[in-house]
């Protein structure tokens, strides 16, 4: 099952254009065309989060007990989901406005490795060729990827203090190539990818 995690949301915007557009719209402008694309082709799909505005419990008072409630709340989502896949979408942001191009970082849990190399493969062969990073392990930062069970990777789809860069995430167009080249990736690594148990498996 894939399970797309837009990150960031409710009182966290994450990264911001120059523009003013918060990272946590795009990343869930992202993740409701991959959702789309992949019932379409017939994956069962779940979502983090649908909206901007995150429904936070009443009792809660500062901002960072909400934070730590939404975090998580969506390890729980993801470590219930049976066969969970996680693509969680994000975008970058760096003081020097010159970097471009996208990356994906993965988990330690198995296979995630072999997934972000593929994805990672993918995006840069379809969409940003002049790329020259590659795919690396997630920062020990990133709560979320500490504690989710499932193969997992947190996908950077590009530089938004990057004004080109920035202008493309923000187009239809591009962010349906973006969830194109996700889902297709997703499909890829689900066929190819060995059977739990592995060989010799009853
Ligand atoms: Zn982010």
């Amino acid at each position: 099952m894939l399970v797309i995690d837009p990150g960031h949301g409710g009182l966290d915007g994450g990264a911001s254009a120059g523009d003013g557009t918060t990272e946590s719209v795009l990343n869930l402008q992202i993740a409701l065309r991959m959702e789309a694309l992949a019932r379409l082709t017939g994956a069962e799909c779940r979502l983090t989060r649908r909206e901007e505005a995150l429904d936070y419990p009443a009792e809660l008072d500062t901002v960072h007990e909400k934070k730590v409630w939404d975090q998580k709340t969506r390890v729980a989502l993801i470590n219930n989901t049976p066969g969970a896949v996680l693509f969680s979408v994000h975008q970058n942001r760096y003081p020097d406005p010159r970097p471009s191009g996208c990356q994906v970082l993965y988990a330690k849990t198995p296979g995630s490795k072999e997934l972000g190399e593929l994805v990672h493969g993918n995006l840069v062969s379809r969409l940003c060729p002049e790329n020259r990073r590659v795919a690396a392990p997630v920062g020990e930062s990133i709560y979320l990827m500490k504690q989710i069970g499932c193969p997992a990777i947190l996908v950077e789809c590009g530089f938004l203090s990057n004004y080109e860069e920035a202008k493309k995430l923000e187009s239809e167009g591009y962010q349906k190539l973006l969830a194109a080249v996700l889902v297709a990736s997703y499909w890829q690594y689900e066929i190819t990818r060995p059977l739990p148990g592995g060989e010799g498996a009853a």
